[in-house]
């Protein structure tokens, strides 16, 4: 019967309506013309009720006659122990104000009215942002590496919520500047728009902050607060992976931001599909908005972000230095940084001048410990980003035509790059023979001298994996 009802609101409501609503109940009982379906939280049944009510009753009636009743069961509250779950626990003392006690983990609220978040603009939300006003677009230096993610950026703060980068998913390693890019994203939208409530939180500390509310009890007070702000930013969201409790609330907490046009923001250290232990609901609702992913600088980035620090540090460094810190740091901009400051400190402490030999010295360590060996992994790696097939494929009987290609690179750089004997490549490119390696090598060879095309793949391969050495 539920399923009955289901497809008919389906094909009334919207997609998006329908997924975020009802694709998340389940029917649990049917017992004389009473169905008792099962929400996940007292929101959804506020929410369906307030919303979606007359087209479930005709479902119903539809499906079931006149006299049918529904009865909600509600999932995850049953720790709420007053009859009006919505009273929020707040000090006595403070009831009079509508607005937040400003401390740095607010959680309570007063309301003016029975359900605060269905109807918006009610009152207003005022709480400390927890922004960090180092962390601006000005300073903030654009590259290739970040051009699309800073420009997504600076759109969705003069328009939070109004444009179709909802949520902004922003990934990339450790030290390409994702924290940097929300936070200058927050403080846009603050100079803009200063009444907007933006908050910054790292989702580690969004997970205390469930932990703690759920233990006094004061989840609904968690999850309404979460459900005021305008732009709400949660730097390394992977973090949520395999904790359920709390993707369960951050997932009506989204729904409901989501559905209202406020702004998400969030940043990881993988891409949507990549995050392990994450409930599918959610990892589809990362890939609503744009996901893009922040790469590592090119030289010319890492020389302006160089610049830019030495004048804010108010020190000059010779161009040839610069020129060597920048063609040795090539990774991560927290460890160009790092390094910045230590040549500086070596230099104030053994009262030196900065000269290429200190900045040699000072780096050594660094360096080699960023250096990589070239693995017949790290190949593989290498090749199937580069022409988008995956390891699986790389590694299987296949004989599509570009993966036979992929694969033969891959073993012909093994060759090239690794002690590797040729049958030990066979074996850990997809279990061939040595006999297979030595055609790839030859295929390659021959292509190489006369099909441009291949040649220029092989160039560009060849760059870069002795650019990372
Ligand atoms: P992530 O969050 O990706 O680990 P961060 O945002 O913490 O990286 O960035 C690391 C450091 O590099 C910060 O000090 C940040 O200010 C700096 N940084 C990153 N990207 C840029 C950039 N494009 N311009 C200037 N500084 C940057
Ligand atoms: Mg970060």
């Amino acid at each position: 019967i539920w399923e009955a009802c289901l497809q008919y609101i389906k094909d009334n409501i919207s997609e998006k309506s329908y997924f975020t609503w009802f694709q998340p109940i389940k029917a649990v009982k049917l017992q004389d013309k009473i169905l008792t379906i099962q929400v996940p939280s007292k929101f959804y049944y506020e929410y369906l009720e307030e919303n979606y009510i007359k087209i479930i009753k005709s479902a119903l009636t539809k499906n079931l006659g006149k006299d049918a009743k529904l009865v909600y069961s509600i999932m995850m509250e049953k720790n709420q122990q007053s009859e009006n779950s919505f009273t929020v626990n707040i000090p006595s003392s403070q009831k009079a104000q509508i607005k937040v006690q400003e401390v740095e983990a607010p959680l309570f609220i007063e309301r003016g009215v029975k359900n605060p978040f269905i109807i918006p603009g009610l009152q207003k939300l005022k709480i400390d942002s927890q922004l960090n006003t180092n962390y601006t677009f000005d300073n903030f230096i654009e590259g290739d590496s970040n051009r699309l993610a800073r420009s997504a950026g600076k759109q969705i703060a003069k328009r939070p919520g109004g444009t179709s980068f909802n949520p902004l998913f922003i990934y990339s390693s450790v030290g390409l500047g994702k924290t940097h890019l929300a936070h200058a994203i927050g403080l846009e939208v603050k100079r803009i728009q200063a009444e907007k409530t933006v908050l910054y939180v790292s989702m580690e500390k969004f997970c205390q902050q469930f932990q703690e509310a759920t233990k006094s009890n004061n989840r609904n007070d968690f999850i309404h607060f979460y459900q005021m702000i305008d732009v709400l930013i949660v730097d390394d969201i992977h973090f949520i992976s395999g904790k359920k409790g709390t993707q369960e609330v951050f997932f009506h907490i989204f729904n409901h931001l989501h559905q209202n046009g406020k702004q998400i923001i969030l940043t990881s250290d993988k891409s949507p599909v990549d995050i392990q232990d994450v409930e599918q609901r959610l990892i589809s609702r990362f890939k609503w908005g744009l996901s893009t992913e922040i790469q590592s600088p090119d030289y010319t980035t890492r020389l302006a972000i160089l610049q830019q620090k030495m004048e804010f540090d108010g020190i000059a460094l010779s161009e040839e230095v610069l020129d060597y810190i920048a063609k040795n740091i090539k990774t991560n901009i927290r460890e160009l940084e790092g390094s910045l400051n230590s040549i500086i400190a070596q230099a104030t402490f053994n009262k030196k001048e900065i000269t290429l030999e200190l900045v040699e010295k000072t780096l050594s360590n660094l360096i080699t410990n960023s250096k990589k060996d070239i693995t017949i992994e790290y190949i593989q790696n290498l090749v199937c980003d580069y022409f988008k097939v995956s390891i699986d494929a790389l590694q299987s009987k296949t004989r599509k035509r570009d993966i036979v290609q992929a694969r033969q690179l891959a073993m012909y750089f093994a060759k090239k790059y690794t002690n590797a004997s040729l049958s030990s490549i066979g074996i850990q490119i997809g279990k061939r023979d040595h006999a297979t390696v030595l055609h790839a090598c030859k295929t390659v060879d021959n292509l190489f001298e006369t099909d441009k095309l291949f040649k220029s793949y092989v160039d560009d391969l060849n760059k870069k994996l002795t650019s990372d050495i």
